[in-house]
């Protein structure tokens, strides 16, 4: 016998005993402490296959050049489905991922019935710990709203505005309001009423003072650009990104309490609805942006952190690959593309021409019931792999913190 294998099988039993010690005292997984949660709106599998595929085309090799989060350990797969529609919106999805119920379209908060239900976020900072909300769109739109709002429809944006002073939570940060002083202009303004209740409003990342602020903060784009954040691909050097209003989120939350952070990349769900193929690579790779800063402080706090990212539904069906193209992609048309199009009409013919040219194929210029794709890494990861509905996210994020549904 090998002196090798001897020394092998000397070892076998420690080996043994190790495990046995090891499941019968196995210490506890940390619960989650800092918990990011990022929704990418309208992002399906093809649009981040997409966006990969042309990051490698930039760098001239063949394949894929991944995205941060599609490195994250733990995946899984979500269905979207609302509780009256095969292709679900993003206010039914959002209330699912914030409620735990399914709901019709165009609710939020709110079951079928028009019964309350309540966002984990409630549960959350009932524990004392600080949550935030950010969107790139306005933060009375669905997916952000479904976070702190009720109301049974999504376009009453003034009615589920007011609800967010009253929500205590202590970050906000994106785009502003779609009717801040109501569609008629004669309500009482949102922002007053933030400020009433104890929110330092901020415009623009260089009117964020130095050193922590007391209380709690809300973040916007500077003066006389309110309203939601221009496409990553149309951004000028002054416009607020997702990843300064994460990066301030982590800054303003930071403490011994933890935080809940909720993060919408509202636009891309917007590049997709216009089909607007190089707009919704650029939108993605922005988000990424945002993600790689909550990876960041996932590094320094590995056993305490959650990252879960994913999206409330497919956006536009694309597909890789047409009926009559050619095997490989024609990613260099979309390279002079150097704004969004314009969501409208006139723009139809230019942007399906370019998506012929390029080989793509997108199916609709609405949502899909296609299932999107959870990405985890870190504290309680592993609850979120497999085969999930969008309603098992927040029950299982709250059991990741150790929080009774
Ligand atoms: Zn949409």
């Amino acid at each position: 016998m090998k002196r090798s294998v001897i020394i092998l099988l000397a070892l076998v039993p420690l080996i043994f005993s190790g495990l046995e010690t090891a499941s019968a005292g196995a210490p506890k997984t940390k619960e989650a402490k800092y918990v990011f949660f990022f929704i990418g709106d309208g992002m399906g599998l093809q649009q981040v296959t997409l966006t990969e595929t042309y990051l490698a085309y930039e760098k001239g090799v063949k394949g894929r050049e991944l995205l941060n989060f599609s490195k994250f350990p733990v995946t899984g797969l979500v269905s979207t489905y609302s509780a009256n529609a095969d292709i679900t919106c993003s206010a039914a999805a959002g209330t699912a991922m914030s409620t735990g119920y399914k709901t019709k379209n165009n609710m939020i908060g709110m079951d079928p019935d028009t019964n309350r239900l309540e966002s984990i976020t409630y549960k959350i900072h009932r524990k004392d710990i600080p949550v935030g909300i950010i969107s790139t769109v306005t933060l009375d739109h669905a997916t952000p709203s479904a976070f702190y709002a009720k109301y049974k429809d999504r376009k009453g944006y003034y009615e589920i505005a007011r609800q967010l002073p009253e929500s205590g939570f202590e970050f906000f940060g994106g785009g502003g309001f779609v009717y801040p002083a109501g569609k008629d202009k004669n309500q009482p303004d949102i922002y007053n009423l933030m400020q009433q209740k104890g929110y330092k409003i901020v415009r623009g990342l260089d009117n964020l003072p130095e050193g922590k602020i007391q209380g709690k903060l809300a973040l916007f784009q500077e003066s006389g650009k309110e309203g939601e954040l221009p496409y990553a691909i149309d951004r000028s050097k002054e416009d607020l990104t997702l990843r300064d209003i994460v990066k301030s989120a982590i800054g303003h939350l930071n403490g011994k309490r933890g935080f809940f952070i909720m993060a919408e990349g509202g636009k891309i769900d917007w590049a997709a609805h216009s089909n607007d193929s190089r707009t919704a690579i650029l939108e993605i790779t922005d988000f990424a942006g945002a993600i790689e800063i909550a990876y960041n402080f996932y590094l320094e706090h590995p056993d305490e952190t959650l990252i879960i990212v994913t999206s409330d539904h497919d956006t536009g069906g694309l597909g890789l690959g047409t009926r009559d193209g050619s095997s490989n992609f024609n990613l260099g048309a979309l390279r002079p593309v150097i704004s969004s199009f314009a969501a409208d009409s006139s723009s139809r013919n230019a942007i399906d021409t370019l998506n012929k040219t390029t080989g793509l194929g997108w199916t609709t210029d609405g949502h899909t019931s296609s299932d999107v794709i959870i990405y985890s890494i870190g504290a309680g990861s592993s609850l979120f792999s497999g085969k999930m509905d969008n309603t098992d996210i927040p029950r299982r994020i709250l059991k990741a913190m150790n929080i009774v549904f």
